[in-house]
């Protein structure tokens, strides 16, 4: 409405007040002629300069006034927000600096007019950043806590504290699947059972890849679920990659789940996804790196770390340790008679033989080509000799078909065990296994010798 004349509001004020004022001055003799002043008086040239005077001083004191009355609250506002802004940028900055609470970023509302209004709807707009940016830091934190983890069981017990902590509730367990298989990677404050395992709620939920809150009727105890308080609601999250469940996420609580607690869980769901996916591939990496392509079992060089923790936990307790070394007899003429693919399938089925005649916590190595190291962590001379002897025999009366052909081989084994007076490293220990199954060898093959 007004044209701007400055780039200063209150100059250009100023300069319509004193416009305003002088006009005043030259208008006021003609106006007072009206109520009978004299000529001579009012168009003296005195009483103009006197009226433009007093119109330039009126000019003057409203320019003060409003400087004064509008321009101190403008300048409160606009120092606020120059003081918000700086806390604001730091935050984002990561710098450590004081938090934006209501009371320091807040602007006085004590005017009911376009100013008031204009400080409410600052403090509402900062009230809103601050809201924004405190859940922006939340989550940058929880992505980089994700990120530094890959081990599946670490990831998963850190993955559950946070939401634990995020969302209040009371217990809860994270999940993953593998082939049909749930496994429990982590939990707190809510048993997992087989038969929650086996739920149709939390198939059901994996299977459609959606989110399922069960509620749970006051009378109704979830089966499987053992808590120490009874939860009313169960919130099942599968956390999805390219379409594949990666992992789950259940939560129980006393209340029910506000939709705050949906929506945060919502915006976690895309740094889970990736972080899960991390974990399983690098446990994939890991595996691919420990075992052997042909026979699934571990290679020589994951082997020999396992091999050599053994040993060491076997002289730190003081328990015995055993290793049986195994090698096919006249394997080349498997190979040469009936190809390298039947030899494979030959490996395959003497892996499968040592595998299940071992025992639970003992360790197979496939360490050379036709070649095979069991290490039997606490078993003596006389238990590797009696396992030893039972791999042979099984061996032996085995048969491996192919097409009209039924293949036999024997094998040669050594075994050797600490604690012995000549071992005092593991090398020492494979040495002596190895060289009892090259006894065995030439004591006639099929059969099994001890260091
Ligand atoms: P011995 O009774 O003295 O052990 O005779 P052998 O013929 O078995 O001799 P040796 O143990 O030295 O033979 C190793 C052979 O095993 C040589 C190689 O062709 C074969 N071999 C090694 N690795 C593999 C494999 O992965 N697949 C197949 N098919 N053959 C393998
Ligand atoms: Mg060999
Ligand atoms: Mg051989």
């Amino acid at each position: 409405m007004f044209i701007r004349i400055t780039k200063r509001i209150f100059k250009d004020l100023a300069i319509y007040m004193v416009f305003l004022g002088v006009i005043v001055g030259v208008v006021f003799p003609f106006f007072v002629r009206l109520f009978g002043v004299p000529a001579s008086i009012a168009y003296q040239p005195l009483f103009f300069c006197a009226c433009i005077a007093a119109g330039i001083l009126l000019a003057t004191l409203n320019i003060t006034l409003a400087r004064n009355v509008v321009g101190s609250r403008i300048r409160e506002l606009s120092s606020q927000m120059k003081h918000v802004e700086g806390i604001l940028s730091s935050q984002m900055t990561g710098e450590q600096c004081e938090k934006c609470t209501p009371e320091s970023c807040s602007i006085r509302v004590d005017s009911e007019d376009e100013l008031g209004d204009s400080a409410a709807s600052f403090n509402r707009l900062i009230q809103t950043l601050s809201t924004v940016l405190g859940a922006q830091q939340d989550l940058q934190r929880f992505s980089e806590m994700l990120t530094s983890n890959l081990e599946m069981d670490v990831l998963a017990n850190e993955i559950l504290h946070y939401l634990l902590g995020v969302t209040q509730a009371s217990g809860g367990a994270i999940l993953t699947e593998e082939g049909a298989e749930l496994n429990v990677e982590a939990s707190y404050a809510i048993d997992m059972e087989r038969t929650m395992l086996n739920s149709t709620v939390l198939h059901y939920a994996v299977e459609k890849q959606e989110r399922r809150v069960v509620r749970l009727p006051e009378d109704i105890v979830l089966e499987g679920v053992l808590t120490k308080y009874r939860p009313k609601e169960l919130l099942i999250e599968p956390i999805v990659y390219k379409q594949i469940v990666v992992g789950i996420i259940m939560l129980a609580d006393v209340e029910a789940f506000s939709n705050d607690t949906l929506d945060k869980l919502n915006s976690y769901a895309p740094i889970l996804s990736m972080a899960f996916n991390n974990a399983i591939t690098h446990q994939r990496m890991q595996r691919l790196a420990a075992l052997d392509a042909l026979t699934g079992i571990y290679n020589r060089r994951f082997g020999s770390n396992r091999l050599q923790e053994e040993f060491g936990r076997a002289v730190r307790i003081g328990s015995s340790l055993s290793l049986i070394m195994l090698d096919i007899d006249h394997f080349k003429t498997v190979n040469d008679t009936y190809g390298h693919m039947v030899g494979d399938k030959l490996i395959v089925l003497i892996t499968k033989i040592i595998s299940d005649a071992i025992r639970e916590g003992d360790v197979l190595i496939r360490y050379g080509g036709e070649e095979f190291l069991c290490v039997l962590p606490g078993a003596s001379q006389q238990d590797a000799q009696f396992m030893a002897e039972r791999i042979r025999i099984q061996v032996r009366d085995s048969i491996l078909k192919n097409n009209e052909q039924e293949i036999r081989v024997t094998v040669s084994l050594g075994t050797s065990t600490y604690p012995n007076k000549d071992i005092d490293n593991i090398q020492q220990l494979i040495n002596l296994s190895d060289e009892a199954m090259y006894n065995a060898k030439k004591s006639g093959r099929d059969r099994v010798a001890s260091a």
